[in-house]
């Protein structure tokens, strides 16, 4: 890791925590397991969504236990909206199934256990051991944070599991669980896929491909971030 990278990624965490210093999950939840279901819902669908599904759900399943004995088909009606609907509902069931078999209903703390829960993949699990659990083990990597990654030259990759070894390798433990949710607040508030704001944008000093993000331009060379 090149002190020139290192140096671009402080200034950038610098940049970032003053603008979003209250950035939080976006997921409204009050428990592992609330966060864990409305992660699992996340996939393809916009948190807002999520939110208005997510008091129903709650209210007819309040823990585990009980999603673990739901009718497939009424947790279906009940999420169609987020899309997916037959798949997540599959995957609901079977983790509420699987955290009760194995782990007495309690949501496991360990990326190892969640990642084995039926709809449970590493960005997944990273949002649970971060934002319910305080545990700093990777980088959330979701749509937001992979592309402002290649945007601000913090990454050249399009792998979000090499793009979260990219970042870990940037920043310190510290910073990982707040610097994803302030990417994603970036990336809706300003660097939006389409229509970056680059003019306005207070990266764009140090923005390796501001200006260029719109028209598609190859950013330009940025040191090996291998780790
Ligand atoms: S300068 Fe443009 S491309 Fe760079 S972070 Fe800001 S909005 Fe995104």
């Amino acid at each position: 890791m090149s002190e020139v990278a290192e140096s671009h990624a402080q200034a950038v965490d610098a940049a970032l925590a003053v603008a979003y210093p209250d950035a939080g999950c976006a997921l409204e939840h009050r428990t592992p397991y609330q966060l864990l279901v409305a992660t699992i819902l996340s996939a393809q669908c916009t948190d807002a969504r999520v939110n208005m599904v997510t008091p129903l759900l709650f209210g007819r399943y309040p823990g585990v236990a009980e999603l673990a004995r739901a009718d497939s088909g009424e947790l279906e009606e009940i999420i169609r909206s987020t899309g997916f609907f037959r798949a997540k509902a599959g995957s609901l069931i079977g983790m509420a199934r699987a955290v009760m078999e194995r782990h007495g209903g309690r949501i496991p703390e360990t990326m190892e256990e969640l990642t084995r829960l039926p709809g449970v993949g590493r960005k997944t699990a990273n949002v649970i051991l971060g934002t319910a659990f305080g545990q700093a083990t990777g980088v959330v990597v979701d749509t937001h944070v992979a592309r402002l990654s290649r945007r601000l030259g913090l990454t050249r990759h399009q792998d979000p599991v090499r793009i979260e070894r990219d970042l870990i390798g940037l920043f310190p433990p510290e910073s990982w669980i707040l610097l994803s949710h302030r990417l994603i607040q970036h990336g809706r508030r300003l660097c939006q896929a389409r229509r970056p704001r680059c003019p306005e944008c207070f990266l764009n000093q140090i923005c390796l491909k501001a200006g260029v993000a719109a028209a598609g331009a190859q950013p330009p060379q940025v040191p090996d971030q291998e780790v």
